[in-house]
């Protein structure tokens, strides 16, 4: 298992990007701003329960939508605010690529202040047909939540999607999600992002999968991947949290085959700052921010 560095494994990217340094000291040095400019999404994981409000620390929450409009202001005022920004990334609250507002947002921020690191995070269903935008609007650091990529397991984590306006399910739709996620991070690799990986770690649904989504999605082009513990919410309320030694093992089966993330906070889709240290929220925002 490759989990513990004490060497970074993206030098270019070490302590200018919280989220692909591998070392405590790297993932330390920079902020991330994190505009909810996603209104709504195209697929339906049954652990997802987005929401508007201050309190809940979780991603698929925020405290209310942002215009890109407003993001590009907010992004103005956290420059000021924010001594170590370095990386603005659009992950939700709901799919950055299921509408244009992300792109807009990125475009227009990419021309003001081009030294920023752009970041997203999507499901990966409209990346083979957007990865090229992104790259264009100057993205480079990319997100891909892929959970499974076997079809009957896809099917009990997201057993439904919106493909070419017309609703997907069961094992199809699963299918047809997993073939554009590994599509989308292919042409990603030859368009020069660093990609990373998302697995959401569900007790009994994929937690024996683990190893096999690492070796997938390196093969693929991935360079990095995030087991993330299930917070048991909306259809899989019922499960618990994934203990100590599942999280463990999961790291070690996918270790062998990609850098494992291990400084994940499980951020807000508005946060602002460095993970785990540093929260402006209340300073970048003040009282414009509440739920609506
Ligand atoms: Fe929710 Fe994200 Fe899944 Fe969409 S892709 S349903 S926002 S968890
Ligand atoms: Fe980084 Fe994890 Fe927070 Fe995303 S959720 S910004 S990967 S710490």
């Amino acid at each position: 298992m490759r989990a513990a560095r004490t060497t970074p494994a993206f030098p270019d990217l070490e302590g200018k990007h919280p989220c692909f340094s591998t070392t405590a000291e790297g993932h330390a040095k920079a902020a991330r701003l994190h505009l909810p400019v996603a209104p709504g999404c195209n697929i339906d994981c049954a652990f997802c329960r987005r929401d508007f409000n201050r309190v809940e620390q979780r991603p698929g929450v925020a405290a209310r939508l942002l215009s890109p409009d407003d993001a590009v202001a907010a992004t103005g005022r956290a420059l000021r605010i924010v001594p170590n920004l370095a990386v603005v990334g659009i992950a939700g609250p709901g799919d950055p690529l299921a509408s244009d507002h992300a792109i807009e947002t990125f475009s227009r921020i990419h021309a003001l202040w081009p030294a920023l690191t752009l970041c997203v995070s999507t499901n990966g269903l409209m990346l083979p047909e957007r990865v090229d935008e992104l790259a264009a609007a100057g993205v480079t650091t990319l997100t891909v939540t892929v959970n499974a990529v076997d079809p009957e397991i896809q099917a009990r984590v997201t057993p439904k999607i919106a493909w070419k306006r017309k609703r997907v399910n069961g094992v199809e739709a699963a299918r047809r999600l997993i073939d554009n996620q590994l599509a989308g991070i292919a042409r990603a690799e030859k368009l020069g992002f660093t990609i990373k990986i998302n697995t959401v770690l569900i007790p009994t649904v994929n937690d024996h999968h683990i190893g096999e989504v690492a070796k997938t999605v390196a093969e693929a082009g991935a360079r990095m991947i995030n087991i993330i513990p299930l917070i048991p919410e909306g259809r899989l309320a019922h499960l618990g949290e994934p203990d100590f030694i599942a999280r463990h093992k999961a790291r070690a089966a996918a270790g062998k085959h990609l850098t494992v993330f291990t400084h994940c906070q499980r951020c807000r889709a508005d946060a602002v700052g460095t993970p785990g240290l540093t929260d402006f929220t209340r300073e970048l925002y003040g009282d414009d921010i509440r739920a609506e």
